[in-house]
Protein backbone atom coordinates (compact mmCIF):
# COMPACT_ATOMS: atom_id res chain seq x y z
CA UNK A 1 0.00 0.00 0.00
CA UNK A 2 2.90 2.43 0.70
CA UNK A 3 4.36 1.55 -3.15
CA UNK A 4 1.03 2.77 -4.27
CA UNK A 5 0.47 5.57 -2.39
CA UNK A 6 3.64 6.66 -3.11
CA UNK A 7 2.72 5.94 -6.74
CA UNK A 8 -0.77 7.89 -6.78
CA UNK A 9 1.24 10.91 -4.78
CA UNK A 10 3.84 11.02 -8.01
CA UNK A 11 0.70 11.27 -10.08
CA UNK A 12 -0.16 7.54 -11.11
CA UNK A 13 -3.58 6.33 -11.54
CA UNK A 14 -3.99 3.26 -9.96
CA UNK A 15 -6.71 0.60 -11.21
CA UNK A 16 -7.72 -2.05 -8.87
CA UNK A 17 -9.52 -5.11 -9.97
CA UNK A 18 -8.45 -4.27 -13.49
CA UNK A 19 -6.69 -6.64 -16.10
CA UNK A 20 -4.08 -5.76 -18.70
CA UNK A 21 -3.40 -7.39 -22.00
CA UNK A 22 -0.93 -5.89 -24.21
CA UNK A 23 -2.67 -6.11 -27.94
CA UNK A 24 0.10 -5.35 -30.21
CA UNK A 25 3.45 -3.51 -30.13
CA UNK A 26 3.57 -1.14 -33.60
CA UNK A 27 3.98 1.34 -33.87
CA UNK A 28 2.82 2.06 -30.33
CA UNK A 29 2.05 -0.60 -27.98
CA UNK A 30 -2.11 -1.02 -27.31
CA UNK A 31 -2.79 -2.26 -23.51
CA UNK A 32 -6.70 -3.71 -23.15
CA UNK A 33 -7.93 -3.19 -20.00
CA UNK A 34 -10.56 -4.79 -18.65
CA UNK A 35 -12.42 -3.79 -15.16
CA UNK A 36 -16.04 -4.79 -14.17
CA UNK A 37 -17.04 -6.62 -18.06
CA UNK A 38 -16.01 -3.27 -19.45
CA UNK A 39 -12.91 -3.26 -21.47
CA UNK A 40 -10.95 -0.45 -22.54
CA UNK A 41 -7.56 0.06 -25.00
CA UNK A 42 -5.06 2.67 -24.24
CA UNK A 43 -2.08 3.92 -26.78
CA UNK A 44 0.80 3.73 -24.49
CA UNK A 45 4.62 5.57 -25.48
CA UNK A 46 5.63 2.68 -23.32
CA UNK A 47 4.42 -0.06 -20.88
CA UNK A 48 6.60 -1.73 -18.30
CA UNK A 49 5.11 -5.05 -17.25
CA UNK A 50 5.00 -6.25 -13.62
CA UNK A 51 2.70 -8.98 -13.37
CA UNK A 52 4.66 -11.24 -11.43
CA UNK A 53 4.63 -15.09 -11.91
CA UNK A 54 1.73 -16.17 -13.32
CA UNK A 55 0.40 -12.83 -15.10
CA UNK A 56 -0.89 -13.46 -18.70
CA UNK A 57 -0.60 -10.15 -19.82
CA UNK A 58 1.89 -11.04 -22.61
CA UNK A 59 -0.22 -14.00 -23.75
CA UNK A 60 -1.01 -12.56 -27.12
CA UNK A 61 2.64 -12.01 -27.87
CA UNK A 62 4.65 -15.28 -28.25
CA UNK A 63 7.82 -13.15 -28.14
CA UNK A 64 7.83 -13.24 -24.75
CA UNK A 65 6.94 -16.86 -23.62
CA UNK A 66 8.77 -17.89 -20.31
CA UNK A 67 10.56 -21.22 -20.44
CA UNK A 68 10.02 -23.02 -17.45
CA UNK A 69 12.45 -25.50 -15.98
CA UNK A 70 11.64 -29.19 -15.86
CA UNK A 71 12.49 -29.64 -12.12
CA UNK A 72 10.85 -26.53 -10.79
CA UNK A 73 9.51 -26.90 -7.76
CA UNK A 74 6.48 -24.79 -6.69
CA UNK A 75 5.78 -22.20 -3.95
CA UNK A 76 2.97 -22.47 -1.54
CA UNK A 77 2.20 -20.73 1.60
CA UNK A 78 -0.20 -19.92 4.78
CA UNK A 79 -0.64 -17.58 7.67
CA UNK A 80 -1.73 -19.79 10.98
CA UNK A 81 -3.59 -18.06 13.73
CA UNK A 82 -2.00 -19.97 16.66
CA UNK A 83 1.74 -19.46 17.23
CA UNK A 84 3.81 -22.81 18.83
CA UNK A 85 5.49 -21.54 22.17
CA UNK A 86 8.93 -22.61 20.62
CA UNK A 87 9.01 -19.77 17.85
CA UNK A 88 10.73 -16.81 18.78
CA UNK A 89 10.26 -13.88 17.26
CA UNK A 90 13.23 -12.40 14.63
CA UNK A 91 13.74 -16.02 14.00
CA UNK A 92 13.73 -18.07 10.67
CA UNK A 93 13.19 -21.62 11.63
CA UNK A 94 13.47 -23.77 8.55
CA UNK A 95 13.52 -27.63 6.84
CA UNK A 96 14.98 -28.64 4.27
CA UNK A 97 14.49 -32.34 2.50
CA UNK A 98 15.00 -33.95 -1.07
CA UNK A 99 11.31 -32.97 -2.12
CA UNK A 100 11.36 -29.09 -0.85
CA UNK A 101 12.03 -26.38 2.04
CA UNK A 102 9.65 -25.44 4.46
CA UNK A 103 10.17 -21.60 6.54
CA UNK A 104 8.37 -20.59 9.66
CA UNK A 105 8.71 -16.99 11.08
CA UNK A 106 6.56 -15.28 13.63
CA UNK A 107 4.40 -12.34 12.32
CA UNK A 108 4.08 -8.75 14.11
CA UNK A 109 0.56 -9.62 14.95
CA UNK A 110 1.51 -12.56 16.70
CA UNK A 111 0.65 -15.12 13.63
CA UNK A 112 2.50 -17.58 11.84
CA UNK A 113 3.68 -17.10 8.76
CA UNK A 114 4.65 -20.46 6.85
CA UNK A 115 6.12 -20.54 2.91
CA UNK A 116 7.45 -23.43 1.36
CA UNK A 117 8.93 -24.75 -2.00
CA UNK A 118 8.28 -28.35 -2.88
CA UNK A 119 8.73 -30.48 -5.77
CA UNK A 120 5.31 -31.63 -7.30
CA UNK A 121 5.95 -35.22 -7.02
CA UNK A 122 6.89 -34.52 -3.20
CA UNK A 123 3.29 -32.88 -2.22
CA UNK A 124 1.68 -35.36 -4.22
CA UNK A 125 3.29 -38.08 -1.85
CA UNK A 126 1.95 -36.85 1.03
CA UNK A 127 -1.37 -35.34 0.05
CA UNK A 128 -0.95 -31.66 -0.39
CA UNK A 129 1.51 -29.07 1.05
CA UNK A 130 0.01 -28.88 4.26
CA UNK A 131 1.12 -32.58 4.86
CA UNK A 132 4.24 -32.47 3.06
CA UNK A 133 5.29 -29.51 4.96
CA UNK A 134 4.69 -31.32 8.35
CA UNK A 135 7.04 -33.94 6.62
CA UNK A 136 9.66 -31.85 6.49
CA UNK A 137 8.99 -30.55 9.91
CA UNK A 138 9.18 -33.95 11.47
CA UNK A 139 11.88 -35.15 9.49
CA UNK A 140 14.05 -32.22 11.05
CA UNK A 141 13.27 -32.57 14.70
CA UNK A 142 10.56 -29.26 14.89
CA UNK A 143 7.44 -29.39 16.46
CA UNK A 144 4.22 -28.91 13.88
CA UNK A 145 2.34 -26.43 14.34
CA UNK A 146 -0.99 -26.73 15.22
CA UNK A 147 -3.93 -26.29 11.80
CA UNK A 148 -0.95 -27.24 9.87
CA UNK A 149 -2.40 -29.64 7.75
CA UNK A 150 -5.98 -28.56 8.61
CA UNK A 151 -5.24 -24.93 7.08
CA UNK A 152 -5.88 -23.99 3.71
CA UNK A 153 -2.87 -23.30 1.85
CA UNK A 154 -2.41 -21.17 -1.34
CA UNK A 155 0.25 -21.98 -3.87
CA UNK A 156 2.02 -20.45 -7.03
CA UNK A 157 2.53 -21.70 -10.44
CA UNK A 158 5.98 -23.80 -10.97
CA UNK A 159 8.79 -20.91 -9.79
CA UNK A 160 12.29 -21.61 -11.83
CA UNK A 161 11.42 -20.33 -15.14
CA UNK A 162 13.52 -17.25 -17.23
CA UNK A 163 12.22 -15.33 -20.12
CA UNK A 164 14.49 -14.99 -22.49
CA UNK A 165 12.75 -11.77 -23.89
CA UNK A 166 12.49 -9.13 -21.04
CA UNK A 167 12.12 -6.05 -23.03
CA UNK A 168 10.78 -5.06 -26.33
CA UNK A 169 9.77 -2.15 -28.57
CA UNK A 170 8.43 -0.27 -26.29
CA UNK A 171 7.94 -2.43 -23.92
CA UNK A 172 10.16 -3.42 -20.39
CA UNK A 173 9.44 -6.60 -18.22
CA UNK A 174 10.28 -5.70 -14.73
CA UNK A 175 10.58 -8.12 -11.64
CA UNK A 176 9.18 -11.52 -11.08
CA UNK A 177 7.60 -11.67 -14.59
CA UNK A 178 11.51 -11.18 -15.68
CA UNK A 179 12.06 -14.72 -14.79
CA UNK A 180 12.37 -16.48 -10.78
CA UNK A 181 14.63 -19.25 -9.24
CA UNK A 182 13.53 -20.14 -5.57
CA UNK A 183 12.27 -18.35 -2.87
CA UNK A 184 15.48 -20.10 -0.52
CA UNK A 185 17.26 -17.03 0.34
CA UNK A 186 14.29 -14.60 0.27
CA UNK A 187 15.20 -12.35 -2.07
CA UNK A 188 12.44 -11.90 -4.56
CA UNK A 189 10.85 -9.09 -3.24
CA UNK A 190 14.69 -6.85 -3.04
CA UNK A 191 14.53 -8.59 -7.06
CA UNK A 192 11.29 -6.83 -7.92
CA UNK A 193 12.43 -3.73 -6.31
CA UNK A 194 15.70 -3.65 -7.76
CA UNK A 195 14.52 -4.41 -11.06
CA UNK A 196 11.63 -1.32 -10.77
CA UNK A 197 14.36 1.23 -10.13
CA UNK A 198 16.69 0.16 -12.77
CA UNK A 199 14.22 0.10 -14.88
CA UNK A 200 12.79 3.64 -13.78
CA UNK A 201 15.50 5.54 -15.74
CA UNK A 202 15.25 3.54 -19.07
CA UNK A 203 11.16 3.95 -19.35
CA UNK A 204 11.68 7.90 -18.82
CA UNK A 205 14.64 7.55 -21.67
CA UNK A 206 11.61 5.92 -23.79
CA UNK A 207 8.62 7.99 -22.69
CA UNK A 208 10.84 11.30 -24.07
CA UNK A 209 13.07 9.44 -26.51
CA UNK A 210 12.43 5.83 -27.66
CA UNK A 211 15.56 4.55 -29.34
CA UNK A 212 15.85 0.69 -29.75
CA UNK A 213 19.10 0.55 -27.67
CA UNK A 214 17.25 0.75 -24.44
CA UNK A 215 15.94 -2.76 -25.29
CA UNK A 216 19.92 -3.69 -25.37
CA UNK A 217 20.65 -1.81 -21.81
CA UNK A 218 17.54 -3.70 -20.62
CA UNK A 219 18.77 -7.16 -21.31
CA UNK A 220 22.36 -5.75 -20.00
CA UNK A 221 20.88 -5.02 -16.61
CA UNK A 222 19.14 -8.37 -16.54
CA UNK A 223 22.03 -10.08 -16.52
CA UNK A 224 23.26 -8.97 -13.31
CA UNK A 225 20.46 -10.22 -11.66
CA UNK A 226 20.53 -13.46 -13.33
CA UNK A 227 23.62 -14.29 -11.82
CA UNK A 228 22.10 -13.37 -7.96
CA UNK A 229 18.88 -15.66 -9.31
CA UNK A 230 21.53 -18.48 -10.41
CA UNK A 231 23.33 -18.08 -6.54
CA UNK A 232 20.02 -18.83 -4.61
CA UNK A 233 19.27 -21.33 -6.64
CA UNK A 234 22.61 -23.18 -6.76
CA UNK A 235 21.82 -22.82 -2.84
CA UNK A 236 18.24 -24.21 -2.58
CA UNK A 237 19.34 -27.37 -5.14
CA UNK A 238 22.72 -27.86 -2.79
CA UNK A 239 20.60 -27.70 0.08
CA UNK A 240 18.17 -30.49 -1.00
CA UNK A 241 20.88 -32.75 -1.88
CA UNK A 242 20.84 -35.41 1.24
CA UNK A 243 25.07 -35.76 1.66
CA UNK A 244 25.63 -31.99 0.82
CA UNK A 245 23.27 -30.61 3.41
CA UNK A 246 24.55 -32.95 6.08
CA UNK A 247 28.24 -31.95 6.10
CA UNK A 248 27.23 -28.20 6.29
CA UNK A 249 24.84 -28.53 8.89
CA UNK A 250 27.47 -30.49 10.75
CA UNK A 251 30.18 -27.97 9.90
CA UNK A 252 28.09 -25.22 11.31
CA UNK A 253 26.95 -26.90 13.93
CA UNK A 254 30.77 -27.84 14.92
CA UNK A 255 32.29 -24.66 13.94
CA UNK A 256 29.20 -21.75 14.74
CA UNK A 257 32.06 -18.67 13.49
CA UNK A 258 31.95 -20.21 10.51
CA UNK A 259 28.02 -19.26 10.04
CA UNK A 260 28.35 -15.78 9.95
CA UNK A 261 30.77 -15.06 7.71
CA UNK A 262 29.29 -17.93 5.32
CA UNK A 263 25.85 -16.50 5.09
CA UNK A 264 27.21 -12.80 4.17
CA UNK A 265 29.64 -14.42 1.52
CA UNK A 266 26.63 -16.38 0.09
CA UNK A 267 23.83 -13.33 0.61
CA UNK A 268 26.67 -10.61 -0.27
CA UNK A 269 25.38 -8.83 2.36
CA UNK A 270 26.61 -6.83 5.88
CA UNK A 271 24.49 -8.13 8.80
CA UNK A 272 22.80 -4.85 9.13
CA UNK A 273 21.73 -3.98 5.58
CA UNK A 274 19.91 -5.67 2.59
CA UNK A 275 21.58 -4.94 -0.41
CA UNK A 276 19.97 -3.87 -4.02
CA UNK A 277 21.97 -4.03 -6.73
CA UNK A 278 22.73 -0.30 -7.03
CA UNK A 279 22.37 1.09 -3.45
CA UNK A 280 20.58 -0.08 -0.40
CA UNK A 281 17.32 -0.43 1.11
C1 LIG B 1 6.32 -19.38 -1.35
C2 LIG B 1 7.01 -18.07 -1.59
C3 LIG B 1 7.67 -17.42 -0.57
C4 LIG B 1 8.30 -16.21 -0.77
N1 LIG B 1 8.95 -15.62 0.27
C5 LIG B 1 9.55 -14.45 0.07
C6 LIG B 1 10.26 -13.82 1.14
O1 LIG B 1 10.29 -14.31 2.27
N2 LIG B 1 10.89 -12.66 0.90
C7 LIG B 1 10.87 -12.08 -0.34
O2 LIG B 1 11.48 -11.04 -0.52
N3 LIG B 1 10.20 -12.64 -1.37
C8 LIG B 1 9.56 -13.82 -1.20
N4 LIG B 1 8.89 -14.40 -2.25
C9 LIG B 1 8.93 -13.77 -3.58
C10 LIG B 1 8.13 -12.47 -3.69
O3 LIG B 1 6.81 -12.66 -3.24
C11 LIG B 1 8.12 -12.02 -5.15
O4 LIG B 1 9.42 -12.18 -5.70
C12 LIG B 1 7.70 -10.57 -5.31
O5 LIG B 1 6.41 -10.37 -4.77
C13 LIG B 1 7.68 -10.19 -6.80
O6 LIG B 1 7.14 -8.92 -6.98
P1 LIG B 1 6.50 -8.52 -8.36
O7 LIG B 1 5.97 -7.14 -8.14
O8 LIG B 1 7.44 -8.75 -9.48
O9 LIG B 1 5.29 -9.53 -8.62
P2 LIG B 1 4.02 -9.83 -7.73
O10 LIG B 1 4.22 -9.47 -6.31
O11 LIG B 1 3.62 -11.24 -8.05
O12 LIG B 1 2.91 -8.83 -8.30
C14 LIG B 1 2.33 -8.99 -9.58
C15 LIG B 1 0.96 -8.33 -9.56
O13 LIG B 1 0.45 -8.24 -10.90
C16 LIG B 1 -0.93 -8.60 -10.87
N5 LIG B 1 -1.27 -9.08 -12.22
C17 LIG B 1 -0.98 -10.29 -12.78
N6 LIG B 1 -1.46 -10.34 -14.03
C18 LIG B 1 -2.05 -9.15 -14.27
C19 LIG B 1 -2.74 -8.60 -15.40
N7 LIG B 1 -2.87 -9.27 -16.55
N8 LIG B 1 -3.23 -7.35 -15.30
C20 LIG B 1 -3.09 -6.62 -14.15
N9 LIG B 1 -2.45 -7.09 -13.05
C21 LIG B 1 -1.95 -8.33 -13.12
C22 LIG B 1 -1.02 -9.67 -9.79
O14 LIG B 1 -2.35 -9.76 -9.33
C23 LIG B 1 -0.06 -9.11 -8.73
O15 LIG B 1 -0.72 -8.20 -7.89
C24 LIG B 1 8.26 -15.61 -2.06
C25 LIG B 1 7.60 -16.25 -3.11
C26 LIG B 1 6.99 -17.47 -2.89
C27 LIG B 1 6.29 -18.13 -4.03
Amino acid sequence: MALTDAAINSGAQVLFGANAKVLSLEPFPIVQIQRSGLKHSLRAKIVAIADGLSGGSLDLLSQFNAKIKGNSTFGAGVVLDQMPSYVEAGKIYMACGNGGYVGMVALEDGRLNVAAAFSHVFSRQFGGPGAAAANLLHDNALPIPKQLTEAHWTGTNLLTRVRPQVAGHRLFIVGDACGYAEPFTGEGMAWALWSGLAATGLVLDGINNWTPSLVKKWHQAQRELAMRRMRSQIIASALRSGPLRNVLINLLAALPVVATPLVQTISGVGPNETQCSRGYI
